[in-house]
């Protein structure tokens, strides 16, 4: 017979591991609904080292309300064929997202989280843990030498690499891409309006960007280790700003700093198993699209909160009950497959050559319209399905993405 445990015999009801914008943000939600909650964080401030482009998209913006952390609102896009074609978009009127200091914005997260009552250990990250039927137990080294707690459930928002995710086998991502960005002051951009690059020498199968951000501008390459061969991230990022026919537009950049990270995508096939969840980077949950993590991170603890607090409070962690916050989130798995689709037709498989034509089409006006009317950063299924419907030269381009997109 199983044993009762009274909610005093356990530390917390909740563990975090990582104080990310998603381990302060999830942390939030349970302290909200009065659930005793610990963040850990193993760098002794929270938000650094960043490695991100600063995008969050409105939605989760409103989520947390945070538009003092926003450095410049972006509402536009100016996007460039290897040939140099460009696609420009956007409605002054239409914030389409927001380019935010990324180290505010995690800080001001995690702060909400602590005044709704959740604590934060800094410097401190569990070395060991046992998942028992009844509680968990974890070890944490400490600044102030090793602790042992219990909780009911250990949360992983512990990022691309996450430790958790690897202690307990929980699998990996579908894709990693690899981003790598340095933050430059005197480009010359276009006010609000974020610039994108693409090409085969550029960013193989992605897309390099330049996000305007106060008084400097972001400058990055994504892409995966498949196309790049034996090249870097670094080498691309130089070959943009020296060797493009862009390279002008970087005459006179100064570097002020650098960053590289992974980027995961591709919900895992479980983000659950007994008195664990997954969370953020570490379930896998960045858009292939743009790589944005923030918006679908936030997005998934949306839609698993409620029914997320009552089996903590119900202790009913084991995996078949979680295994239904899981399913939850199958529409986000579906949809992150279609997208990951559209993608692939529309860039990643696709030749210089091939991304000539389609930015040729994309220039249209009518086209630049329907782009404006229906296109959304964060969500570009309904227009890529439109366009796969609505412009015939697209069918043929995209004959995959039609069977994965339209009938998956
Ligand atoms: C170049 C680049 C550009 C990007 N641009 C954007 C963008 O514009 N918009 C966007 O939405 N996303 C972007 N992303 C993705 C985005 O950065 C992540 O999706 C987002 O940070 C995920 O948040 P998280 O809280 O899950 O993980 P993280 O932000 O990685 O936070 C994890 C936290 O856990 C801590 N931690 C890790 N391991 C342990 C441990 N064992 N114990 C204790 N603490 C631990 C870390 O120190 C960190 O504080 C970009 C990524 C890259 C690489």
């Amino acid at each position: 017979m199983p044993i009762e445990l009274t909610m005093d015999e356990f530390d917390y009801d909740a563990i975090i591991v990582g104080a990310g914008p998603i381990g302060g943000y999830l942390a939030q939600k349970l302290a909200e609904d009065n659930l005793r909650v610990l963040i850990l964080e193993e760098h002794s401030e929270i938000g650094r080292p960043f490695q991100c482009a600063g995008l969050v998209n409105p939605k989760a913006m409103a989520s947390v309300g945070l538009l003092e952390t926003v450095l410049t609102p972006i509402w536009g896009a100016r996007i460039y064929s290897p040939e140099g074609t460009l696609v420009e978009i956007g409605q002054k009127n239409k914030v389409r997202t927001w380019s935010v200091c990324r180290k505010l914005f995690d800080e001001a997260v995690v702060i909400q989280s602590i005044k709704s009552g959740a604590d934060i250990w800094l410097s401190s990250k569990p070395v060991n843990l046992k998942i028992g039927e009844e509680k968990v137990e974890i070890e944490i080294s400490t600044p102030n030498g090793i602790k042992n707690l219990t909780t009911k459930v250990i949360c992983g928002a512990d990022g691309a690499h996450s430790w958790v995710r690897r202690k307990l086998k929980m699998g990996r991502p579908k894709e990693t891409m690899i981003g790598m960005q340095i933050e430059v002051a005197g480009y010359e951009g276009k006010e609000g309006k974020l610039d994108m690059y693409t090409g085969s020498d550029i960013s193989p199968g992605f897309f390099a960007w330049v996000i305007p951000s106060g008084e400097t501008a972001r400058v990055g390459v994504w892409s995966q280790t498949k196309y790049i061969g034996e090249k870097s991230c670094e080498d691309l990022l130089n070959e943009l700003m020296r060797n493009s026919r862009w390279s002008y537009k970087f005459k006179d950049c100064k570097e002020v700093g650098r960053f590289v990270g992974s980027v995961p995508s591709g919900i895992l096939k479980s983000t659950t198993s007994t008195r664990v969840a997954l969370f953020g980077d570490a379930a896998g949950i960045c858009k292939p699209t743009t790589g944005g993590g923030i918006g679908p991170g936030f997005a998934h603890i949306d839609l698993i909160a409620g029914d997320f607090i009552n089996l903590i409070r119900e202790n009913k962690l084991d995996a078949r009950n979680l295994s239904k916050i899981d399913k939850s989130i199958d529409k986000m798995r579906k949809s992150q497959s279609r997208a990951r689709a559209l993608r692939d037709a529309f860039l990643s498989h696709s030749s210089d050559d091939e991304l000539e034509e389609i930015f040729k089409i994309w220039a249209k006006p009518d086209v630049i319209e329907m782009i404006n009317e229906v296109g959304e950063i964060e969500n570009p299924i309904p227009l890529g399905t439109k366009m796969l419907r609505e412009i015939p030269e697209f069918r043929k381009l995209a004959g995959k993405a039609i069977k994965a997109v339209l009938w998956s």
